[in-house]
């Protein structure tokens, strides 16, 4: 018996072939090419699935099925991808269907972030948690919630939704079209925003050394190493807005662990200070009562280590 898992993105494709036990036996990784659109994307991966299998010394019919994790909006309860930013032309595919058919094996998708939840769910740092917060802050803000050990998808599956809770209803503009949104105020991108715009009102920083198009928000998280105070205001001011968003979702869900990570978080204390502080200033402290927050422990493949999980659960359904 064996599963598959797939982590599908906008730029790399992963599969993995686990054992019954969702032990990874092997991971194959290759390009998405997401601008040549869902047939061509498709193909390949059904070569990457059968390619892996034959790496891994798999016969196909041993497979008990597929799990397979994508950017939303994706709609796991129907099986369709809706229409992800970032792979263009995927429009209310069903992609469970096509691709049981083409693999040959019963697939099952789900929302990429959704999928890293349930991975350190099962194999990481939530381990033996039934209500978890998984949030992971990078270029956006990515998050998946577990509640009562069961992964939450919501309705039409675009539950969890952290990185678009609006804390600044006239705050700067987001990705999503909406003003204010944690995203907005937190990620990746909006440190970098926040730094271009302080150099544009003459903000004194070494950060003014950087060439165009500017710094990014590594780069203000270098310099607020080095001891620059412009740089540091700017991490703490993306700590405090991450702080009201956790302190929104701890009040509406009581986690008893929420699971952050991401590149922006390896800022370190500079940002999880004011985040800490913020989020006891948005929340009561009833539910903050026996709360832990905790680094993931599964590293660049926990999406595939959920997409098994997940196919693992389906075939057990
Ligand atoms: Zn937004």
């Amino acid at each position: 018996m064996a599963y598959v898992g797939i982590d599908l993105g906008g730029t790399q494709l992963r599969v993995a072939v686990a054992d019954a036990e969702g032990r990874i036996l092997i991971v194959a990784r290759e390009p998405t090419h997401a601008e040549q659109g869902p047939d061509r994307v498709i193909d390949r991966i059904a070569a990457a699935v059968a390619g892996a299998l034959a790496q891994a010394g798999v016969d196909r019919r041993r497979v008990r099925c597929l799990g397979i994790g994508l950017p939303g909006p994706v709609d796991p309860r129907r099986g369709l991808v809706h229409s992800p930013a970032n792979l263009p032309g995927w429009v209310d595919l069903p992609l469970n269907q096509i691709l049981t058919e083409r693999t040959g094996i019963h697939s099952y998708l789900h929302h990429d972030a959704h999928l890293a939840a349930f991975g350190e769910l099962h194999r990481g740092a939530g381990r033996g948690s039934r209500d978890m917060v998984y949030v992971t802050v990078s270029t956006g803000i990515g998050a998946g919630l577990v509640l009562g050990g069961e992964l939450y998808a919501g309705a039409r599956g675009s539950a969890g939704e952290v990185g678009h809770i609006v804390i600044q209803v006239d705050g700067p503009r987001c990705n999503c079209g909406n003003r204010g949104c944690v995203e907005a105020l937190a990620s990746g991108t909006a440190i970098a925003r926040e730094a271009r715009e302080g150099l544009r009102r003459g903000a004194r920083t070494r950060l003014r050394r950087i060439p165009a198009p500017g710094p990014t928000a590594r780069d203000v998280d270098r310099a607020a190493r080095a001891g620059d105070a412009f740089a540091r205001r700017v991490l703490e001011g993306a700590g405090g807005a991450l702080g009201v968003g956790l302190g929104t979702l701890v009040n509406l869900f009581n986690p008893e662990m929420i699971v952050i990570g991401g590149s922006v978080m390896n800022a370190g204390r500079v940002l999880t200070e004011p985040m800490r502080a913020a989020m006891a200033r948005s929340s009561f402290a009833s539910a903050r009562q026996g709360l832990r927050i905790v680094r993931p422990r599964l590293g660049a493949d926990v999406g595939l280590v959920g997409a098994i999980e997940w196919a693992r659960l389906r075939s057990r359904s």
